[in-house]
């Protein structure tokens, strides 16, 4: 089979990109490099039964054709990131919501079946914990660019649940939880690659807000099983699914556990969100998924730990440093 990665040149997507071709597939990887990287998939270029096209997902006159060419979509093209989300909030909104317009749209217009990553973002601040799929979001106002994500992919939801309903088109909606591993940049906010490179250079880790808030991290090799088994799952046309880890950690805890998987000198040090990102921010105290749906559908559960997830990023991270 033919599968087309939207986003196949950033993290998660490279990563699926190398599981795919393992198994004996054909990947194309469209990606505009904004947040994804060359570096990611040099490893797959020249490759047999890899191509890389270097475009925009919004452009509908390419997508076209990678869309007629290929067997199954997935979609994770987006731009994402908390840091990138606060910065450049016209190119989130346009590039998530017009992004998947033209995917979804094509893979109608063709019948290929099509995976759209989400994420727990949509949750919002629910403090009913663990999120299951079919709980209440809880967005904060407007006046918080972050909450913009959570709606542009709230949006995506809709439409590709839309397609199924009225156009029978077999769509399956991952929301994503925390996904770390080797090649996450933490350029646009992502904590953990954060707080790996600056205990390895001791520099301090800046933790923002008390700390007390919790995150579950999954590796991004467990992350890349559920994609392909829920793609591969009939019963998961037309759902909307979790996929993460559950086990839990605050931020403290992980500044603290990197500090000594590290054996760094590196302070921790507290720092306000406005001091953080340059304005008031509203930040989700807990994040937790239900990964009951998961488990019925494709029998998936996590089977690396926290403490092995980091182990393998701190050895990728000090192997970069050289
Ligand atoms: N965070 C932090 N220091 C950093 C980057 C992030 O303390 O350098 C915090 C952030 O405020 C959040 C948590 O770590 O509470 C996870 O942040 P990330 O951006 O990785 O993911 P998300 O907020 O989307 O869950």
């Amino acid at each position: 089979m033919r599968f087309l990665i939207t986003g196949g040149a950033g993290f998660i997507g490279s990563h699926l990109a190398e599981a795919l071709l393992a198994r004996g597939h054909d990947v194309t990887v469209v990606d505009d490099l904004s947040t994804g990287s060359l570096t990611n998939i040099q490893h797959l270029m020249g490759g047999e039964g890899f191509q890389f096209v270097r475009e925009s997902v919004r452009n509908s006159s390419t997508m076209a054709v990678l869309v007629q060419q290929c067997d199954v979509i997935f979609h994770l093209a987006a731009a994402v990131g908390v840091q990138l989300i606060v910065e450049r909030p016209v190119h989130t909104i346009e590039t998530n919501i017009h992004g998947t317009e033209v995917v979804l749209r094509l893979a109608n217009k063709f019948g290929r079946r099509v995976f759209i990553a989400s994420t727990s973002e949509v949750y919002g601040k629910s403090t009913k914990v663990p999120f299951g799929e079919n709980d209440d979001s809880l967005l904060g106002s407007t006046r918080y660019t972050r909450w913009s994500y959570a709606c542009s992919k709230m949006v995506d939801e809709f439409l590709a649940l839309a397609y199924h309903d009225q156009y029978g088109l077999q769509t399956t909606v991952g929301r994503l939880f925390n996904t770390v591993g080797p090649r996450q940049t933490g350029t646009y906010g992502m904590v953990v690659p954060r707080f790996i490179r600056a205990a390895l250079r001791g520099e301090p880790l800046t933790v923002y807000g008390t700390g007390e808030q919790s995150r579950c991290f999954c590796h991004v090799a467990d992350v890349v099983r559920a994609v392909i088994g829920l793609i591969e799952c009939p019963a998961a046309v037309g759902e909307v699914v979790n996929i993460g880890s559950d086990e839990s950690v605050t931020i403290n805890e992980l500044a603290e556990k990197i500090v000594a998987l590290t054996g760094s000198a590196s302070e921790i040090r507290h720092i306000s969100y406005e001091e953080a990102y340059g304005r008031p921010f509203d930040d989700m105290l807990i994040r937790k998924p239900d990964l009951t749906k998961i488990g019925r559908l494709i029998g998936f559960k996590p089977r690396y730990s926290l403490q092995e997830t980091l182990g393998e990023i701190i050895e990728y991270e000090r192997r970069l440093l050289g």
